[in-house]
């Protein structure tokens, strides 16, 4: 199935132009995507095109929508949890998180995922496929519909490992800042890391977005080689300290800095000479660690730090000279915080 979602104005220009339609045909198309953004996904709701023209593109296989709406569950905290079902019948999960300034929406990049963190519940489902550009920018018009309000920040921290869907990544990139005008600066990337893709990343970023503006964050997780293996398998195939070196590498290439996820466990992780560790790991490096309370999911034995524990390697780190904060898990009744998010709609 076609899509006309995630293309650019130029690109609707051209498809109007090859169905013999002068290109204001594509600009009213790009409106009515990106502007209007309808909460009735379907080409007959394009009012302002010709009747012939809505019905050669439905009978060419056109779509303005890609996912399709099964479930939502809304937290105490007003987090609002998406079941979303793709054409083919997967189910993914988006997230979004309101404040009184922002609604940050936390989006899906692969269903499933097959990194296989110990600490995640989208890990233990494996990878069916990656999503692609329509089906990355479908769950922020969904999040907005549901929400009633525009998305401005963007976190790629749902289900899957966005450097391993690395083009519809850029290329999503691409359309939330010129399309839907949500700043490259407002987008966090977050990576468990793969080797030699945090290079590609840039590279490909300067290839296709002209540039890179967006922050990178690496799930980190450990102070050590052997404590990060524990907690992410994948980690045995790319040595800590290598990370670090191709972070300060991305750092030089792009002028961005890059933030570090660290998720508090107790007696894995959490204790003070953890902090000293990864303050030694850190040192003299432009960069951010976010705690972050760890969320329980039923399958694994992984407890959470006491709130003591955690402000004291905040304070550790902080008096080591390292920029730290503390992330506040957000959805948590609702399932909807980081690490859990599933494919299967009977985990509510
Ligand atoms: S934490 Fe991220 S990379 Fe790891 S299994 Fe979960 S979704 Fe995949």
């Amino acid at each position: 199935m076609k899509n006309l979602l995630g293309n650019s104005v130029k690109e609707l220009e051209n498809l109007a132009i090859n169905y013999g339609q002068a290109p204001f045909r594509g600009r009213q198309i790009y409106k009515w995507i990106y502007n209007y953004r309808n909460k009735n996904k379907n080409i007959d709701q394009i009012e302002v095109l010709p009747l012939d023209f809505r019905k050669k593109l439905k009978d060419d296989g056109f779509k303005v929508s890609e996912l399709s709406f099964q479930d939502k569950n809304l937290a105490n905290d007003g987090t609002l949890k998406l079941l979303l079902s793709t054409g083919d019948h997967e189910s993914i999960e988006c997230v979004g998180i309101p404040t009184e300034k922002r609604l940050t929406a936390c989006l899906s990049s692969q269903v499933g995922c097959p990194m296989d963190c110990k600490f995640c519940a989208t890990g233990k489902e494996g990878l069916k496929r990656s999503l692609k550009v329509s089906e990355i920018l479908d769950q922020i018009l969904f999040i907005e519909n549901e929400m009633n309000r525009k998305v401005t920040n963007i976190v790629f921290m749902g289900m899957g490992e966005p450097l391993l869907n690395i083009d519809d990544l850029l290329l999503s990139i691409r359309s939330i800042n010129e399309d839907l005008q949500i700043s490259q600066r407002k987008i966090t990337v977050s990576t468990v890391a793969i080797p030699k893709m945090i290079k590609k990343l840039s590279l490909k970023s300067f290839e296709i977005l002209g540039n890179c503006q967006f922050t990178l964050a690496i799930s980190l997780h450990a102070s050590n080689q052997k404590t990060r293996e524990m907690i992410i398998p994948s980690a045995k195939n790319y040595d800590i300290k290598n990370i670090i070196e191709d972070c300060k590498q991305f750092i030089r290439d792009t002028g961005r800095r890059v933030s570090f996820e660290y998720l508090m466990l107790t007696g894995v992780n959490d204790k003070l000479e953890h902090a000293n560790e990864l303050s030694n790991l850190l040192k003299g490096f432009q960069c951010h660690v976010n705690l972050i309370q760890y969320n329980q999911i039923d399958e694994v034995d992984f407890k959470r730090s006491s709130l003591k524990n955690l402000q004291l390697f905040q304070s550790r780190l902080s008096n080591n000279g390292i920029t730290v904060s503390f992330r506040k898990s957000r959805g948590l009744d609702k399932n909807a915080a980081c690490g859990q998010l599933r494919q299967n709609a009977g985990n509510k």
